[in-house]
């Protein structure tokens, strides 16, 4: 069967992460998440994540050559031979069309997933979110917050904000968004009749999973 590229697509704070890791248990295909990749790099302290380090931490993008090098790169691991899910890329149009050129190259067929989100949903939900820096798990003090608050479920870490979560960098990253990643729904809508656009907004992320399901469900029917 044809590998399945899932692209996630939505705002930061649409919940692309959250869904991703539900798709990761129910598909048993690889998440690949671009800021995951930059941010390991950051931590190392390699020459790739010190080129990039105040970029991040402005939440502007970082190059479109670097994103689409890692992401060429992780697409051919032997985890992501049945598929894998695109959180966060691509974001310009220069990555667009090298995702398409990628694909075809892999052989892999694409389902844009658009999470719809109102704006002050956005901000609300990223201002309160908070993430276990030893495991990653994400958490919200409004739609998901830890058991004992402040410290991670799994490993009891004490939860962090992340840099590119604190309020005047969330903002640049909604503009960012709207600038330069909004417009590609335009290019999908133009390249294939595989969009799915689902409301995100006000519904936990369960529902909202399963309204994501059930149209990967009817798409695969088709
Ligand atoms: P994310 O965790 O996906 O919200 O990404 C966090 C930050 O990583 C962004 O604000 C950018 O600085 C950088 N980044 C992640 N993905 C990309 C991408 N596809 N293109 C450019 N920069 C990216």
């Amino acid at each position: 069967m044809k590998p399945i590229a899932i692209i996630l697509f939505g705002s930061p704070g649409s919940g692309k992460g959250t869904q991703s890791k539900y798709l990761v248990e129910w598909l048993r295909i690889p998440q690949i998440s671009t800021g995951d990749m930059l941010r390991e790099h950051i931590r190392a302290g390699d020459p790739i994540g010190l080129a990039i380090q105040e970029r991040m931490r402005a939440g502007s993008l970082v190059s479109d050559d670097l994103v689409n090098q890692l992401v060429f790169e992780r697409i051919r691991q032997p985890d992501a031979r049945n598929g894998f899910i695109l959180d966060g890329y691509p974001r310009t149009p220069t990555q667009a069309e090298e995702m398409m050129r990628l694909l075809t190259n892999v052989g892999a067929g694409e389902v844009v997933i658009h999470l719809v989100v109102d704006y002050n949903v956005i901000i609300s939900r990223m201002s309160g979110r908070r993430v276990c820096p030893k495991c990653g798990t994400l958490y919200n003090s409004v739609s998901r917050p830890p058991k004992v608050e402040g410290v991670c479920d799994l490993d009891g870490t004490p939860l962090v904000i992340r840099d590119d979560d604190r309020e005047q960098v969330v903002r640049e990253r909604l503009v960012q968004y709207e600038r330069q990643t909004q417009p590609l729904l335009e290019f999908f809508r133009a390249v294939n009749d595989r969009l799915i656009e689902v409301d995100a907004s006000g519904d936990r992320p369960e529902v909202v999973f399963g309204r994501i399901k059930s149209e990967l469900k009817n798409l695969v029917r088709k």
